[in-house]
Order: structure tokens, then sequence, then C-alpha cells
């Protein structure tokens, strides 16, 4: 493997040749950004070995350079001194379109180095950006409102449940019921593709009664899941109060045999009225719903709104998750989100769980619960069953 290594200190160059040598690396060694480029100019390697600290020059500069020049070849980065700053610079890398195939500490060389570099594939590879709150649909722009409207009254709008599992047993103790829109032509729309055009389109509410009366329709068939609780989604945003209030009490009351009704509310949706929200928030409180604050950690208005709103449960976005064992940033804002929440006695669940090592790290970090594609995708009714179920 032919590795080009920009680092100013000129004294990393005898570790690297010595080590990436005996390893049967060819290492061709560069102290300045401009030496580099015409290294790469000449000659494309297959690995860049990039330390930040460059002196007088950016590191930062090296990468809009590289992302513009060579995007195709992989990064590692050194670390040595000014570590927080990695983080960041991985992700202007990622953001970029460069691939990141890890960190090497300095004085870890000998260790770190092999492992990074044998690594099967681009660990690192940026991963898709995903709207606040929002997982991807398809055919956004495909669908108008007028569309939506003759969907919403055709009665296509239908509920997919995805399970939620106690940290401790493993087992689902609740459900998260998500918005599908089965097109008359055959196939599914995820609620990326009509969720958003019916919040700015004022069909929300209309969508999110449809769907609560297709639940309590579902009650009997989801009873035998013994589920302790299932959430709904609910967009604060535009939301009509007295309506929502009155919706959310026919739920629990349709569901006071199985399972308790829980309201998920996307903290983005908190920020334009407070004082519409604690009354929002309590009317549902006081009709017997438990409430979630959702996809924490990514909107504004987060530590207020919990200092303010009754809530229950949070639910880390799934964005930390899925960086959890790439930033180290991300890892402890989870240790502080869920120190933060069980001082407020909220229990916490983590969302977008897709490996076993995420599991394994929630549950020693100390989440209650856990949903992800690792347990069961979003599934109809008919499909909905033990960990498992994937659509
Ligand atoms: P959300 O409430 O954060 O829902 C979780 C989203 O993450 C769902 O996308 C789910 O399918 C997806 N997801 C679950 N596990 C994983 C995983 O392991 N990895 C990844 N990458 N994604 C996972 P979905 O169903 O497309 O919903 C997107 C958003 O649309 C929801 O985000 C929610 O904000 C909104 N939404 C869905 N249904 C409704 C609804 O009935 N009413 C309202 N107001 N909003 C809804
Ligand atoms: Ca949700
Ligand atoms: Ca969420």
């Amino acid at each position: 493997m032919i590795l080009s290594c920009l680092d100013d200190d000129p004294r990393m160059e005898r570790t690297l040749r010595r080590f990436a040598g005996s390893l049967g690396h060819e290492v061709r060694f560069q102290t300045t950004s401009q030496a580099l480029r015409d290294d790469l100019d000449r000659q494309v390697p297959d690995v860049i070995v990039l330390d930040l600290g460059l002196g007088s020059e950016t590191g930062v500069d090296v990468l809009g350079w590289l992302a513009e020049h060579h995007p195709t070849v992989p990064l590692v980065f050194l670390s040595g001194h000014g570590d927080e700053l990695l983080d960041t610079a991985r992700r202007i890398a990622q953001g970029n379109g460069l691939t990141v195939y890890g960190v090497v500490n300095k004085a870890n060389l000998v260790r770190e180095l092999p492992t990074v570099l044998s690594r099967p594939g681009p660990p690192d590879s940026p991963k898709k950006p995903r709207a606040p709150g929002r997982a991807p649909g398809r055919a956004l722009d495909a669908l108008s409102v007028e569309d939506l409207r003759a969907h919403l009254h055709a009665g296509r709008i239908t509920p997919y449940f995805q399970p939620i599992l106690s940290a401790h047993t493993l087992r689902p103790v609740g459900a998260e019921a998500l918005a599908r829109l089965a097109l008359p032509e055959g196939g599914v729309l995820g609620a990326g593709a009509f969720i958003p055009l019916a919040e700015q389109s004022g069909l929300i509410m209309e969508l999110t009664r449809v769907l609560s009366e297709r639940l309590i329709e579902l009650e009997p068939q989801l009873r035998p899941f013994g589920l302790d609780f299932l959430s709904i989604n609910l967009s604060a945003a535009n939301i009509e109060r007295k309506g929502a209030a009155a919706m959310v009490k026919r739920l629990v009351d349709a569901f006071a045999g199985s399972s308790r009704i829980m309201i998920e509310l996307t903290e983005t949706a908190v920020l334009p009225d407070l004082q519409q929200m604690r009354a929002l928030t309590t009317e549902l409180r006081l009709g017997g719903a438990s409430l979630a604050i959702d996809d924490f950690g990514i909107g504004y208005s987060s530590i207020r709104a919990l200092a303010e709103l009754p809530y229950d449960v949070l639910k880390i976005d799934l964005s930390f998750v899925a960086e959890m064992f790439d930033s180290e940033k991300s890892a402890n804002l989870i240790a502080a989100m869920l120190h933060m929440a069980h001082s407020l006695n909220l229990q916490v669940v983590a969302e977008g769980v897709e490996t076993e090592a995420q599991r394994d790290r929630l549950i020693t970090m100390g989440v209650d619960r856990l949903q992800g594609y690792l347990f069961g995708h979003p599934v109809p009714i008919e499909h909905f069953a033990s960990p498992g179920a994937s659509s």
C-alpha cells in the first residue's frame, strides 16, 4: 500500500517509515501541504495520512483541496495534540465527501495503524444527511397537497409498528406507530415522503386523527402483545389544542384495557409557542397519556422544554447512536443526556439501534429502552411480532 503522509514534525518521518515499511507499505513523507499536493499530482497513493496540526498552514484548507482534487483517496488522521479538533476535522472531511478510515494516535502508532489500514471497507464513509426528525422517504417531490388529501380520504394512511424493547429484558415493552401511505398502484411511502407536506399544508391534524381512529380499530389485534405502551407522534406545529386533546383522550380510553398511550412530541415543534405547549402537554397528561420528547438533542429548545413541560420519556435522536463509535463526543453526549434525564426521573429510549455493538454499549451506559432495525423494522400489524420482525 502506498501511504502519502503529511506532518510538519519531521521526527514522524523516521517512525512512520520504519513501522509502515515493516508492514510492507511504502511511505511518501511531506512536511508542507504544497509538497503533499505536488506528491499527489505526481502519483495518487492508496491512503493519505494527515496530521492536522500544521503550524502556520491549516489542515482545513488541505481537506478542501483534497475534496476537490482527490475525493476518492481515503484519509487517516494522526492525532497528537489538538485532539479536540479531530472530531470536527472528520466531520469536515465527510461533509466534503471524503472517506475517513480512522484516527491514529501518534503515541500508539504501532498498535493502531495496522488496525485502521486493515479495515475491510471504509468504516467511516459519509452517512447520508438526514433532516431533523425525518427518516428518508420516497417520492417527496411527486406528492401534491391534493394527492395527499385524496389518499387521506381514501383511507390509505395506515400505521406501521416498530417494537421498543426493555434494555433489561430485551423483550418488547411497547411499540411506536409510524404513518405510512399505501399507494393504490402498489408500494408504500415512508413518513418522510408525506409528513412534512401534511405539516406544511395543515393536513397533519386530519392525518393524525385518521391514524388514531385506525389504531382504535386495531386495538383488539394489538392487545395480545401485552404491550405496556403504544406511542404515536404528534406534530405540535399547527396543532389545534382542544382537538388534539380530545383525540388523544379517545385513544387513551380505547386502549384502557391494554396499553398506555404515549405521545411523542418533537422538540423542534416546542419552540414556537411554549405557552401553548404547556397547556397542550398538561391536557394530554391529564387525559391519561404519557409524554415523550422525541429526537432529543437536535433541536434548539430541548433543555428549556425539559424544564417546563411534563415529560416522562426522553428519546435520544438516532444521529447520536449512529455516531457513538465514530465520535467520542457523541458517546459522551449520550452519557450526559442519560445522566440529565435520569436525574429528572425520565426514562430514556435510544432510537436507531442497528448493531449489537451499539446495543451492548447503550445497555452498559444505562439506557432504559431500545428501538431500531436491530430489533425490528416498522411493519404492518399482520407482521408485527417479537424481536426480529422486519419489513
Ligand atoms: P421519528 O418519530 O423519529 O421515527 C423514527 C424514524 O426512524 C422512523 O422513520 C423509523 O422508521 C426510523 N427508524 C427506526 N429504527 C431505525 C434504525 O435502526 N435506523 C434508522 N436509520 N432509522 C430507524 P419514519 O417512519 O420514516 O418516520 C420519520 C418521521 O416522520 C418520524 O420520526 C416522525 O417524526 C414522523 N412521523 C411518522 N409518523 C408520524 C405521524 O403519524 N404523525 C406525525 N406527526 N409524524 C410522524
Ligand atoms: Ca417518534
Ligand atoms: Ca425520533
